[in-house]
């Protein structure tokens, strides 16, 4: 039989992959039975068929109360409470509050992102959708041109709208609005404008978890996928780290992350992995414990469920003001990093992101 240079170049592919992956399963196995490293998400996270799936705001709007929720988080602009900042300004006339965010949302940029999570990122990328301003504003930001600056360009509605419909053209997975808080009435007009211009993408709120419950509340039956930060256990601390004081973080993030929890549970994704919908917390760990990591996976545990997606992340860099702050102007050690996933596997979590896992048995192979 005669095989071409092509089959035999995909053969072979098709065997190193499987030897990878084979041989990336028995490290997984070896650990779990050393009870090193918990399950991976995709044994642990429920599956839905995607061909019967739509987006909640696509059922909100058939009962006829998209309209009307969108109309709700608008007035809130006349006397700006959209954010704990609570600034109490007139949007409406162009007044500007702590987020600094003008009468129209102002995006830096849209595109296919791969740096997100694997359920996010799927093979076509998450859509995502850059905001400019925001309502925390955290002296290590990694985006503080964007956040702080408020880099980017002023768009309507409409035109918010055409992105999201280029986003879903592009075959991405989802809607990714990053630091949406500040502008969401704008965000939900535009989904309800794309939506009957034929978007069926789901909406991932990908937030600081700076947020007031009752306006997460308004976004029940819309959003799919809530993507929080938790970025810190101690009032304090969050108080230190923010330009303007945020002592209450903790206690914003507590109460809204329940909710995103109660309105969609855990994460739900297709037969491919793809995330549908559900709850997937971030969480950064910051040099000296700064970020309360083993205070944040026990408040989890004991308070949402054990198979919440949580990321625990490795990443943190001495960006923007952080070079002023001594106790976080340097990286995360691997010590720091292993005994924060330590605290994550001692208090039960089992879905815990996939590379913060690989990152956890790279970082634990430099400990001695
Ligand atoms: S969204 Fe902006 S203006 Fe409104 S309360 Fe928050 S920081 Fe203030």
């Amino acid at each position: 039989m005669r095989i071409t240079r092509r089959a035999l170049l995909k053969h072979m592919c098709l065997a190193c992959g499987a030897l990878l992956l084979k041989a990336c399963t028995q490290v997984d196995d070896s650990l779990l039975e050393e009870g090193l490293l918990v399950d991976t998400p995709s044994l642990l996270t429920p599956v839905a068929d995607a061909e019967d799936w739509q987006p909640a705001y696509m059922k909100l709007e058939t009962e006829g109360k998209f309209e009307e929720r969108i109309n709700q988080v608008t007035q809130i602009l006349e006397k700006c409470e959209l954010c704990p900042r609570r600034c109490g300004v007139n949007r409406f006339e162009g007044q500007i509050g702590f987020c600094r965010s003008p009468e129209k949302v102002v995006v830096y940029s849209f595109s296919p992102h791969f740096g997100e999570e694997l359920p996010l990122v799927g093979r076509r990328g998450s859509g995502t959708i850059f905001f400019s301003n925001c309502n925390l504003r955290c002296v290590f930001c990694q985006n503080w041109p964007i956040a702080h600056e408020g880099r980017g360009h002023p768009i309507t509605d409409e035109a918010l709208a055409d992105m999201m419909l280029t986003i879903q053209q592009k075959g991405c997975h989802n809607i990714n609005v990053v630091t949406p808080t500040h502008v969401l009435p704008h965000i939900l007009n535009a989904t309800r404008i794309a939506m009957h211009k034929g978007l069926r993408l789901p909406i991932c709120y990908n937030t600081s978890g700076y947020e007031l419950v009752e306006v997460i509340q308004l976004l029940d039956g819309i959003v799919d996928i809530y993507l929080p930060d938790f970025k810190f256990m101690d009032g304090a601390e969050a108080e230190r780290y923010n330009l303007a004081a945020a002592f209450d973080y903790p206690v914003r993030a507590k109460e809204s992350i329940s909710e995103m929890h109660r309105q969609v549970g855990e994460l739900m994704t297709d037969v491919d992995g793809i995330a549908l919908r559900g709850l997937m917390i971030r969480h950064l760990v910051m040099p000296n414990r700064v970020a309360g990591t083993k205070e944040f996976v026990q408040w989890v545990a004991e308070n949402l469920t054990l198979d919440t997606y949580v990321n625990i992340m490795a990443q943190y860099r001495v960006e923007f003001k952080a070079f002023e702050y001594e106790q976080i102007a340097r990286a995360i050690t691997s010590e720091e990093f292993v005994e924060a996933m330590d605290w994550a596997v001692e208090a039960g979590l089992r879905n815990l992101d996939e590379r913060s896992v690989s990152q956890y048995a790279i970082h634990q192979r430099k400990v001695p």
